[in-house]
């Protein structure tokens, strides 16, 4: 609850830099390409002056780009942006930093794209989640079954596109602090991270916080690989957290992997 942020290591993608991002990451603050921020709270944003100042005064890849994207208008973020400008008026950093809306795509490499998507959290400010699609291609349903000679002479006489379909797939999807997203999102994701702030929505005051079941629901609904919930309020005990998330897990439809990521740590759910 004080800090968050998450790594995605295979991607090089960070989501949010809550205060102590870097000291957690040491050698490894040179990897990340792009850091996507979801919204202007403090507790996803503190990190990121620590983590431009240690990329450009360590010993490392000090001029490797870094681009920072986040909700068009985030005053936490701009505020940052002007402090790491004063703290640091005669260096360079080589940073980019884009304010973005929802349906903002960023390319990753030739066949992905992270693309940001609205997201229910911040009433007074642009609160975004993000997932990340690939290009695939497919065989055409009429194909299926037949034999592999018969295809080769198809895309032979026709070209590919006459036998396969292109398609995006999801490969990771991270909803920040939100209320459940709209399954449709994130169909078939491989991985996605979805706000589990409460076990009850009883518990709940203001509606800008997902309940551990309504995110299970979500994963059900879209068909994901692997569930993993995070930002568990702080209000639990978490020896009594973790059996009644077992519960949870156990007694709803969602087959997948599930996972809680809590202070660093990730603990099965099954
Ligand atoms: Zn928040």
């Amino acid at each position: 609850m004080f800090s968050n942020w998450l790594w995605h290591r295979p991607l090089d993608l960070l989501i949010d830099a809550g205060e102590g991002l870097q000291l957690m990451l040491g050698q490894k603050v040179w990897a990340p390409e792009i850091v996507a921020i979801t919204h202007g709270h403090a507790d996803h944003l503190l990190g990121l002056p620590g983590f431009i100042a240690s990329r450009r005064f360590g010993k490392g890849a000090q001029d490797k780009p870094l681009t920072i994207l986040y909700p068009e208008g985030t005053t936490g973020v701009e505020a940052i942006r002007e402090l790491t400008g004063r703290l640091w008026s005669r260096e360079t950093f080589p940073v980019t930093w884009t304010p973005i809306t929802e349906g903002h795509e960023q390319p990753i490499g030739r066949t992905r794209t992270l693309q940001a998507f609205a997201s229910r959290h911040n009433t007074s400010e642009l609160t975004l989640g993000y997932r990340v699609v690939e290009a695939r291609k497919r065989l055409k349903p009429e194909y299926a079954g037949r034999p592999e000679a018969d295809i080769r002479d198809r895309v032979r006489a026709l070209g590919r596109d006459a036998v396969m379909d292109s398609y995006q797939h999801v490969l990771f999807a991270h909803t920040g602090d939100s209320m459940p997203i709209d399954p449709d999102l994130v169909t078939k994701a491989d991985l996605l991270v979805h706000d589990a702030t409460f076990l009850t929505a009883d518990e709940r005051k203001w509606d800008i916080h997902a309940t551990a079941g309504e995110a299970l629901e979500v994963a059900r609904a879209a068909g994901v690989g692997c569930l993993l919930l995070h930002h568990l309020s702080i209000r639990y005990e978490r020896g009594e957290a973790l059996p009644a998330l077992r519960a949870l897990v156990a007694a709803s439809e969602f087959s997948g992997a599930c996972w809680l990521l809590d202070d660093n740590w990730l603990t099965s759910l099954r």
